[in-house]
C-alpha cells in the first residue's frame, strides 16, 4: 500500500457520496491535494495510524473559498481543516476556435492560457484541549453574571470620556480656525 493511500482512498469514497455539484468542486481540489502529499505527511501519519471521519462545510464567505473538508482523527482530540481556496488566473478572455490546437469540444477552450479558477488549499491542524463543563449551579452563573454589570458600567464611562476628550481637542481646532477664517475675512474687506 503506498503512503497516503489510506487517507485518499476515504476521501475519494466521501467525494463520491457527495451531491453532484459539491463532487465537481470536490474532485478539482482532491487532485490539487493529491500533488501536494508531502506537505500533508502529518496528516497522513495521523490517518494510516487512527480511523477517521470526513466532513464538509459548504462556503459561508461568500465565494471566497469553495468550503472546508474536515478530518476527524479518532482518539486524538485533533483536527485538519483543509480549506479549499479558488486561484484565479486571469490570463486572458477565451477565444478558443475548433481549429486549435489541443481544442476541448466538450469545454470549448484549449485549457491553456485563458481565465480559469484553479484549485489551492491551506491546511490546519487542530487541536482540543478537551470540553470542559461548568462546575457551578445556576445561580453561582448568576451571581459572576452580575460582576459583568460593572464592567459595561466602567467601559461605557471609558468610551464617553475618550469622546469628551475628543470633543475638547476639536473645540481647539475649531476655535483655532475660527480665529484664521476672521483674519482671512477682515484682509478680503481691507482689499476691497
Ligand atoms: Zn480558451
Amino acid at each position: 500500500m503506498q503512503f497516503g493511500e489510506k487517507f485518499f482512498g476515504k476521501l475519494k469514497e466521501f467525494i463520491l457520496g457527495e451531491s453532484p455539484d459539491d463532487m465537481a468542486t470536490l474532485i478539482r481540489h482532491y487532485e490539487n491535494m493529491a500533488d501536494y502529499a508531502d506537505v500533508l505527511s502529518t496528516l497522513l501519519v495521523d490517518v494510516e495510524e487512527h480511523g477517521i471521519d470526513i466532513d464538509y462545510d459548504k462556503d459561508r464567505t461568500g465565494g471566497y473559498t469553495d468550503g472546508t473538508i474536515q478530518v476527524y482523527i479518532h482518539d486524538t482530540g485533533r483536527r485538519y481543516d483543509i480549506k479549499l481556496l479558488p486561484d484565479d488566473r486571469m490570463w486572458g478572455y477565451c477565444d478558443c476556435k475548433p481549429e486549435d490546437e489541443g481544442y476541448d469540444p466538450v469545454n470549448r477552450c484549449c485549457g491553456n492560457g485563458c481565465d480559469w479558477i484553479a484549485p489551492a488549499f491551506e491546511a490546519e491542524v487542530v487541536t482540543s484541549l478537551g470540553v470542559y463543563k461548568y462546575q457551578g449551579n445556576q445561580r453561582d452563573m448568576w451571581e459572576v453574571e452580575k460582576k459583568w454589570d460593572e464592567h459595561t458600567k466602567a467601559h461605557r464611562i471609558k468610551c464617553y470620556e475618550k469622546k469628551l476628550q475628543e470633543s475638547e481637542h476639536y473645540a481647539d481646532y475649531y476655535a483655532r480656525q475660527a480665529v484664521a477664517w476672521e483674519e482671512e475675512i477682515a484682509n478680503l474687506k481691507e482689499e476691497a
